[in-house]
């Protein structure tokens, strides 16, 4: 299974001779962008967001990442 994760990680993703990430696929809108057109993200292996920043700014990604804090903000209290 990890091998497999691997192999998909570096189809979706184009690097540098240094490592450094040139393009990736992007999990919303499946187009070929430039790094540049991704948030920088130290949780993700590449250091970039899975979402382009135009997907982000349509909706999906943050405003889920949002009802959940509010959920859990719901819970605590
Ligand atoms: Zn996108």
């Amino acid at each position: 299974m990890k091998r497999l994760k691997r192999k998909i990680f570096f189809k979706k993703r184009k690097f540098n001779s240094l490592g450094d990430l040139l393009e990736k696929i992007c999990e919303g809108c499946k187009k070929w962008k430039s790094s540049k057109e991704f948030n920088e993200n130290k949780k993700v292996m590449d250091g970039y967001d899975d979402y382009c920043k135009d997907c982000l700014s349509q909706g999906g990604m943050e405003n889920r990442n949002n009802s959940i804090g509010i959920w859990i903000n719901k819970k605590g209290f």
